[in-house]
């Protein structure tokens, strides 16, 4: 990972060797703490954007609300913060991470009174998955680890906790061999990957699962519009592993993963086994949208010159 010069904590810029914590951080024992994914890339035109600063900002504050945690600051204190943090680290493209977490205090499982904190890091950050992975596909394997029950965890939150799930199916994925970990709900159907959404096309038309025990995902909503307004038909319904095997097409979506194609799931090929031509459009629009070459979605970026 790449450092830069400076991290966002509490409302100061502190250098980054000096952001941090001391070891009995109420979250660094029990998990309760909530965090965001964004990016923003160089436009075509000039300087930067966010994208879709201000919905990354109202999930964060979502989630802190999900699980009785006061962020210190408001909506806008936070867009802000997080534009300076970019425009005081002269990062022009790259991830931004904030977090907010309770701090010392109370040591029992109930926080108290213990202070909410909140930093901003950013740091350039290429392809999660690999530049090989957005052209050629990956493989996925169904994790032997089941996606979170809704009254387990607050499956809309992006809770650090949660994050324990997708970190055994990560390894273990990895472990065998494979790119990523397909998660299923507790009751068998597909629900999404460690930490990007899933889509499949059949006959056109494309598949989601539908927002119930899964993280309600920027980019989702955002491919759901573009596809939609490609004239596509989208469809927001639960299925099942073997309609996934027989699809003509997968692919993962995330604010890390971008628009990733998945050639082949359990040993099954997807399709003609490479990445799919739907799964490939919506990549080359999506990468157009967020680098701002196409104005109809100039209002999901928030632009900002080094
Ligand atoms: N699901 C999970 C579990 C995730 O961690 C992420 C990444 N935030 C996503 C889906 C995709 O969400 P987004 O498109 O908002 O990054």
């Amino acid at each position: 990972m790449l450092k830069t010069e400076k991290i966002w904590f509490d409302g100061e810029l502190v250098p980054w060797e000096e952001a941090n914590v001391h070891v009995l951080t109420h979250t660094l024992h029990y998990g309760v703490g909530v965090f965001e994914g964004i990016r923003c890339y160089k436009c075509i035109e000039g300087g930067s954007a966010v994208f879709r600063l201000k919905e990354h900002v109202q999930r964060l504050f979502h989630s802190a609300k999900a699980v009785e945690m006061e962020i210190p600051f408001s909506v806008e204190e936070v867009a802000e913060a997080i534009v300076e943090t970019l425009k005081v680290n002269k990062l022009e493209e790259g991830y931004i991470r904030p977090l907010a977490f309770i701090g010392s205090g109370a040591m029992g499982v109930h926080p108290g009174k213990n202070p909410v904190h909140l930093v901003i890091a950013v740091w350039p950050w290429g392809a999660y998955l690999g530049e090989e992975a957005l052209k050629k596909g990956i493989r996925v394997k169904t994790s032997s680890f089941t996606r979170h029950h809704v009254n387990i965890m607050m499956t809309k939150a992006k809770v650090c906790g949660n994050y324990v799930n997708s970190v055994l199916a990560k390894r273990e994925a990895v472990a065998d061999g494979y790119d990523e970990a397909l998660m299923l709900d507790p009751e068998g159907y597909v629900a999404e990957a460690t930490g990007e959404n899933i889509f499949i096309v059949r006959n056109s038309i494309i598949k989601t699962p539908p927002l119930d025990s899964i993280l309600p995902g920027i980019t989702r909503d955002s491919l759901i519009t573009l596809a939609k307004d490609m004239g596509y038909e989208v469809v927001e319904q639960r299925f099942t592993r073997d309609e996934l095997y027989s699809a003509d097409e997968a692919f993962f979506c995330g604010t890390a993963a971008e628009v990733t194609p998945i050639r082949e799931v359990d040993r099954r090929v997807i399709g003609s086994g490479q990445a799919g031509p739907t799964a490939l459009l919506l990549q080359s629009e999506y990468f157009k949208i967020v680098k701002g070459d196409n104005l109809k979605y100039a209002g999901w970026l928030t632009k900002f010159e080094i």
